[in-house]
């Protein structure tokens, strides 16, 4: 079921949709002792200035729909199987999707950061197809320190994460 969650709990059993993009939660309703209404695509709640129209006026909402969409890519041969459909750049929060072929990697084709599909790190080291694509010859220039730590590094582990901190770090 492609339902959102109600900002008030968290949930999805309770809501229903009332009309266009206007939704209302019954438990938050009842806890609430009044009318609960958010919107079903950015899963903010209803301004209560704004009962009589039926398309949310606030901003970023298309954006935050698409991020906040249970849609995944379920693609078995995708490197990024399992990712929320959509992505926003860390860098201009132009909102991305993977092509399904190749590396997890995706460079934003407006601003041309780099970073990993899955756990959005702007440097994912941890996913093998990494050292297919990159060459590291030119990074070896800090050899000089003394430590043996080189060896230590621990392989950060590459988890797909979801777009809940986006949304908060990009202020969307
Ligand atoms: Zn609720
Ligand atoms: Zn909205
Ligand atoms: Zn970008
Ligand atoms: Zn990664």
């Amino acid at each position: 079921m492609n339902k959102p969650k109600c900002p008030g709990c968290d949930g999805s059993d309770e809501i229903r949709k009332v009309s266009g993009q206007r939704a209302l939660c019954r438990s938050c309703s009842q806890k609430t002792r009044s009318v609960f209404q958010f919107c079903w695509g950015c899963q903010r709640e209803w301004p209560r200035d704004a009962s009589t129209t039926n398309v949310c006026k606030q901003p970023n909402c298309a954006i935050r729909a698409a991020l906040l969409s249970v849609k995944q890519i379920t693609d078995p041969q995708s490197s990024v199987r399992g990712c929320p459909f959509f992505r926003a750049c860390p860098g201009c929060k132009a909102l991305l999707t993977h092509n399904g072929t190749g590396c997890p990697n995706i460079i934003c084709p407006q601003c041309h950061k780099e970073f990993c599909f899955r756990c959005l790190r702007a440097e994912c080291y941890s996913n093998q197809y990494y050292y297919f694509i990159n060459d590291f010859s030119d990074d070896d220039e800090d050899d000089d320190d003394d430590d043996d730590d080189d060896d230590d590094d621990e392989i950060e582990t590459c988890e797909i994460v979801n777009n809940t901190d986006t949304i908060q770090c990009l202020g969307l």
